[in-house]
């Protein structure tokens, strides 16, 4: 049987860790989802667009500040997005088409200000909270056909794990797909919370 996985890297671009995981990912066409922080972006631009040059590779926004969005006004959300939405067409003339919310933060006020698909996870590494690259190979061993892995190309742990990580779930016969490849479809709809390929959410958007 054939298993679909997307691994998604977030806060990034930054700096070596970043260039790490972009050759290690290039060096064995494994295709990947990079979640965008704006300042991060600003800080490292051409890292991000040798990145986004590459066909393996899809974009999220993941807002310009990485703050709570449930903290912030509405004019504030949106200024949060449009931002990093400016930046990163002006550096690669793309469109980001789906949301992560810093932390994983979406109530119902934020989702319907941000009407675009958000991108959650079903299986995280959590490197930002054990910084223990064992630990997070350790997590991937429970990685189920369709699921969206939250890692962080930010945190050096996912960084060290990653060679790793990759062996064990190619062992396991899983195929990469990047956020557009592994959803398909599902992304033209209205916009929903996607968990995983086979999980998603109209909590917030008026819908059940
Ligand atoms: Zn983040």
């Amino acid at each position: 049987m054939t298993k679909e996985i997307a691994l998604t890297f977030d806060d990034g671009p930054w700096g070596t860790r970043t260039v790490r995981v972009l050759d290690e990912l290039t060096n064995r066409k494994i295709p990947a989802t990079f979640m965008i922080w704006g300042e991060h972006m600003a800080e490292y631009p051409e890292i991000l667009k040798v990145a986004a040059e590459n066909e393996l590779f899809a974009f999220g926004n993941h807002t310009y500040h990485h703050r709570h969005l449930t903290d912030l006004s509405d004019k504030e959300i949106l200024s949060e997005l449009n931002k990093t939405d400016d930046l990163f067409y002006e550096l690669t003339g793309e469109k980001l088409d789906f949301v992560r919310p810093p932390f994983g933060d979406c109530e119902a006020h934020t989702l319907a200000i941000i009407r675009r698909p958000i991108i959650c996870w079903s299986l995280d590494t959590m490197s930002w909270d054990h910084g223990n690259p064992a630990k997070c190979v350790e997590a991937i061993h429970k990685a189920k056909d369709g699921d969206i892995v939250l890692m962080h190309d930010f945190q050096e742990a996912d960084v060290l794990a990653l060679p790793e990580i990759l062996d064990y779930l190619e062992e396991e016969n899983f195929t990469f797909k990047s956020i557009p490849e592994l959803l398909g479809a599902q992304l033209n709809d209205e916009a929903y919370i996607y968990y995983s390929r086979d999980k998603r959410a109209k909590t917030g958007f008026g819908g059940s």
